[in-house]
Formats: structure tokens, C-alpha cells, sequence
């Protein structure tokens, strides 16, 4: 059977829009319209509504153990104003991580969400986007003549918020007017309805992480499927919007030179042609931290994620804290066959960085 038949013949069950199960507000929050039009939802959608003094310090979340907690924080949703609104740098995707969301309803075994939210795991949606925008023209302005680019998904996944936030709305709009600032962000969600019709003069760049099958069966519980981010794909190149592919994290496996030329071999049999034309693909390997290890291994006990530190290279980390990647032999191999495959199947396309 072609990979394109298989596609075609195995019937996804959609993945649906989040709902949480719990929201918070902070009472300021309720002051923005987007904090009022949250609220209407919420309570439309009958769910319990409480408020909270502060987005950083929701402790009273139901749950006996940990684990329940843990999963319960990821269906509760607090909305609350950004305070911070210094950009944290972004490299090598862009130069500024903008704030628009944290956390995500995902459970990819080996998100770096784990250990970057630390004991905060639920969803943040903050309301005052215009100051977000504000503090983004001070720093585009202050690079002029550079392009300054904008990376929305650092601390979530802003598309599977968007149908309660409108927040990626706001910026893409925003972004179009802006002869020296660019968006970008990444999604494993297929939920991209909200973002077809809107003016974007493309300056946005959306990009769809994708993997080898093994990985997304394995480790990527709670995302919408492969087929349905790629046909989310066509529907955002056919919008006009510049298109990406992140292939991360790229995990060596038993059979994984077949896992990423499947990858590839289907992207290119279901990727409308007109797609292919200004592609981009980051390539990004698997790497963890001791930290992230040990609470990988408490939120996810029976995960196969390999996270032997035996069997990797130590790279020291700005902030003492070092990662654990794949030996330069393994890296080497897995970019050069990865690096292959995507410009048999894609000769127009660039690829940004493999980190
Ligand atoms: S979808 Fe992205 S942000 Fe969400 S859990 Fe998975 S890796 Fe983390």
C-alpha cells in the first residue's frame, strides 16, 4: 500500500479543542476585554470559575498524589496580566520569545516545559496583549534596520490555546504592519481555523513539529495526529503563510533511518506542491538535563524515552546546569541522513539549524 493510500485509508479520530476542567482568574484580568470574553466562555462552558490572587500562585489544585495533581494542572487554565514584559532571548529560532501563554495541555514525555515550569504546570492565557505588542515595537524599533524575530511557542503551544486566547490573532495582525518584525511560532496541534482568513503579509512563519512515528506513538500523548497537523499544513501554506516543519526532538532508535525517511517520504506524498515552494526545517536532538530526567520519570513511569546518560555527551550549560546530547558520531549520522532525505524530497527547502 503507498504511504498516500495508508494516509488516506486509516480514519483519524480528530483530536478536540482543549477545554480545561478548572479556571482561574486573577480579578485585574477581568478589567480586559479578553479577560471578559474568557469569562463569558468559561461560564457558558459551565466550568467551575475561581479567582486567584496571582497567575504564579495557584496551590490549592485538587488531587491526592502528585501525579493526580500534576494531571489536573494541565486541564486548569489561569488567566492573569503578563507583568514581565522583558523578553527572554531565543536563539537559534528567533531573537525574542514573546510571552503570550504558558504551559500546554500536551504530554510529550520529554517536553522542557517539565522542568522550565517547574511546580506550575497549568495553563496561563494573559490578557493584556496590547503592552506584549507595545514592549515587541520597542524592541523591533530598537534594531531597525535588523529584523527582529518573535517566537510565540517558547513556553506553550500557543495554537491550542488560540480558540479560548485569540492571542496568536492579535500578534499576527499586529506582525503584518511591521516592515522589521517577523512571528514565528510551532504547533502540534491542528487547530489552525482561527488563523486562515486573517491579514498576515507574510510575516508570519507557522511551523508544525513533526517526527518518526515511533516518537509520536511513543511520547507524544494529548497532540493531534500526524495527518492532522499536515493537512492543517497545506491549509496554512494554501493561506499564503511562509510554512516550516521543526523535526524534533530527533530521538535514535531501533530503525530510526526508516522512521525519518517514512517521515520525509510522507510529508512529500501529502504536502500540497504549492507548500513546498518557501519550506523551512529545524532540526533539533533529543537532549535532557538531570532534572528533567528525574521528573520525566515521576510524571511518566512507564515512558521508553532512552535517557541513559551512560550512553551520551555532557554539553556544559550556560547556567551550570549541562545537557546530555548524543555523541558526535550519533549526531553526525542522524543529521547527515535527516539532511539527505529532506533535500531529495524537498530540493527548495532550507534547513535553519540541526542543534
Ligand atoms: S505540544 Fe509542545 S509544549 Fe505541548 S507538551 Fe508537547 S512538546 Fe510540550
Amino acid at each position: 500500500m503507498s504511504v498516500a493510500t495508508e494516509l488516506q485509508t486509516r480514519i483519524p479520530t480528530s483530536t478536540q479543542l482543549f477545554i480545561p476542567e478548572l479556571v482561574y482568574f486573577e480579578p485585574d484580568a477581568l478589567e480586559y476585554p479578553k479577560g471578559q470574553r474568557i469569562h463569558a466562555w468559561a461560564t457558558e462552558q459551565k466550568l467551575p470559575i475561581h479567582i486567584t490572587k496571582s497567575h504564579n500562585r495557584i496551590t490549592n489544585l485538587p488531587g491526592e498524589t502528585e501525579l493526580e495533581k500534576y494531571r489536573i494542572a494541565k486541564r486548569t487554565l489561569v488567566v492573569g496580566i503578563r507583568k514581565t514584559l522583558k523578553f527572554e532571548q531565543s536563539k537559534p529560532s528567533a531573537e525574542y520569545a514573546i510571552p503570550i501563554a504558558t504551559g500546554c495541555m500536551a504530554h510529550c514525555h520529554y517536553c522542557y516545559l517539565q522542568t522550565t515550569l517547574g511546580a506550575k504546570p497549568y495553563l496561563r492565557i494573559y490578557v493584556n496583549t496590547d503592552d506584549i505588542m507595545d514592549a515587541a515595537q520597542k524592541y523591533i524599533d530598537e534594531r531597525i534596520p535588523e529584523t527582529t524575530r518573535f517566537e510565540a511557542a517558547c513556553t506553550s503551544d500557543p495554537v491550542g490555546l488560540e480558540h479560548i486566547s485569540g492571542s496568536l490573532k492579535e500578534l499576527i495582525e499586529f506582525m503584518a504592519d511591521q516592515d522589521y518584525g517577523r512571528l514565528r511560532f510551532v504547533t502540534k496541534f491542528h487547530h489552525v481555523d482561527p488563523l486562515l482568513q486573517l491579514k498576515h503579509n507574510g510575516h508570519t512563519r507557522i511551523r508544525f513539529s513533526v517526527n518518526a512515528d515511533y516518537v509520536i506513538r511513543n511520547f507524544e500523548p494529548g497532540t493531534s495526529s500526524f495527518s492532522e497537523r499536515i493537512e492543517a499544513a497545506g491549509r496554512i501554506a494554501k493561506a499564503g503563510y511562509p510554512l516550516g516543519f521543526i523535526i524534533a526532538p530527533i530521538i535514535w532508535h531501533e530503525g530510526w533511518q526508516d522512521g525519518y525517511a517514512q517521515l520525509l517520504t510522507k510529508l512529500q506524498a501529502t504536502l500540497p506542491k504549492d507548500a513546498t515552494t518557501d519550506l523551512t526545517f529545524e532540526l533539533i536532538q533529543h537532549r535532557f538535563t538531570k532534572t528533567a530526567k528525574r521528573v520525566i520519570e515521576q510524571r511518566y513511569p512507564k515512558t521508553k524515552l532512552e535517557m541513559d546518560e551512560a550512553k551520551r555527551k555532557y554539553k556544559w550549560g550556560k547556567y551550570g546546569q549541562g545537557k546530555y546530547v548524543y555523541p558526535d558520531e550519533q549526531a553526525n549520522a542522524l543529521r547527515t541522513f535527516i539532511t539527505e532525505q529532506i533535500f531529495t524530497k524537498f530540493p527548495q527547502a532550507s534547513i535553519d539549524y540541526f542543534t
